[in-house]
């Protein structure tokens, strides 16, 4: 048996990369480790131990740290440690869920996983894909072949992926109306007898709800629930997405509110078995059907499995809880300040909100990197900030706003 150390457990580099994490975001030592990145492949390589300090000021200083005090501004939340280490033993492992054979363990703890969060949503099934754009496109993709729908209908504030996947899909879009705030309008939708209905679950501009009363009201409904899916985890949010359990199909991103690395994504359907039947293709050396977009593909449901094992759904809610608390003490500091104007009260944790009388630019400006980002709603400039991060310090994310007016 050759020996080759690169493929045993090296202890200490194990260990040096542990340290290193601890690096703070450090601009001089990632413009200067850029500067040292050959710009071809090199033929003779540096081995592992001397490659980790370039990599560790590049990809560690170089990075947005999201459980920094002041991140407020993306659906991108910070991940728990457990769940690095998780990433680590996939990476070790390897195992493809393509077959049984290369991932027995791995093909069951996504079973689980899937089986666990389902009934939240009144699913019976479904399985995880790396993005809701993933699970949006496989969504209607079955829409399709199960129920023969020709069009997709949604909200004109639905996320680019709805699009996106009525075209790959070959299927007519129609743009629906919606409110100020960008909620789906229930008076201007009708006619879904053909159509695959999309209701938006935390719209990604401004976080509200579509009515999900809608949902059952067409050959198929889908919701997309990518950001405010998790809701339904918590005993006091879960009632802001009663009605989900009458859709056809949810689409909800770990990677976002369920606190997971990136990629990671789940799609659920209410009869599993004919979405599943629909997805699948068979093939020479496939052991068991292969079901849906992805063909290899790593055990992304470990690290889900771990969190859900180790907080338990009370531990979910509590931190998805404090993030909806933060939203609202943020939501209430804008409404009480009168050089600031709030768009409306948040539903889902985004808070859409702009200084009064300053000009937009200039105000952003002087705020803290990674505290807001810009969106437009109703063709005007806001500023969003999005509750993702449980360790945020409001309290000086406000006095940074303050100091900022
Ligand atoms: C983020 C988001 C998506 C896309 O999810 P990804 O996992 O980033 O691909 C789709 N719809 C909504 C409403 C979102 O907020």
């Amino acid at each position: 048996m050759p020996h080759d150390p690169s493929f045993q457990i090296a202890a200490d580099g194990l260990s040096d990369t542990i340290q290193l994490l601890a690096k703070a975001c450090d601009s001089d030592a990632f413009e200067a480790a850029l500067k040292t990145v050959p710009s071809a492949l090199p033929h003779q390589g540096q081995s592992e131990s001397t490659a980790l300090p370039l990599l560790a000021d590049l990809v560690l200083g170089g990075a947005k740290q999201l459980d920094a005090a002041l991140s407020f501004a993306h659906m991108d939340p910070p991940t728990p440690w457990l769940t690095w280490a998780m990433t680590l033993w996939n990476a070790r492992l390897n195992q493809n869920l393509l077959h049984p054979a290369t991932a027995p363990a791995a093909r069951i703890v996504e079973e689980r996983v899937v089986a666990w969060l389902a009934p939240y949503f009144g699913m019976s099934g479904g399985h995880m894909v790396p993005s809701s754009t993933v699970a949006n496109l496989t969504a209607l993709w079955a829409a399709r072949d199960v129920k023969g729908v020709t069009e997709v209908a949604a909200p004109d504030t639905a996320h680019v992926s709805i699009p996106k996947a009525a075209k790959l899909l070959g299927l007519r879009y129609r743009p629906l109306p919606t409110d100020r705030e960008g909620r789906l309008l229930p008076g201007g939708a009708t006619h879904f007898e053909q159509s695959c209905l999309v209701l938006v679950a935390g719209a990604t501009s401004t976080g509200v709800i579509d009515p999900l009363s809608l949902a059952g009201k067409a050959a198929w409904t889908h919701v997309d629930a990518a950001w405010a899916g998790p809701l339904r985890l918590s005993n006091a949010h879960a009632p802001k997405l009663e009605g989900i359990e009458r859709a056809d199909s949810v689409a909800v991103s770990a990677h976002k509110w369920l606190f997971q690395p990136k990629e990671s994504a789940l799609i659920f359907f209410k009869d599993t078995q004919a979405a599943h039947e629909a997805l699948s293709f068979g093939g020479a050396y496939l052991a068991v059907p292969n079901v849906g977009l992805l063909g290899s593909h790593g055990a992304m449901a470990v690290p889900l499995f771990a969190m859900l094992l180790a907080w338990g759904q009370e531990g979910y809610a509590e931190r998805i809880d404090r993030c909806m608390a933060v939203a609202a003490q943020f939501a209430a500091f804008v409404e009480n300040e009168p050089k600031l104007e709030l768009l409306a009260a948040p539903e889902t944790g985004v808070i859409v909100w702009r200084p009064r009388h300053i000009e937009l630019d200039a105000f952003s400006s002087r705020l803290p990197n990674g505290l807001a980002s810009r969106t437009i709603v109703a063709g005007e400039p806001w500023l969003r900030c999005v509750a993702a991060n449980p360790v945020v310090d409001i309290d000086a994310v406000i006095e940074a706003v303050r100091l900022a007016l």
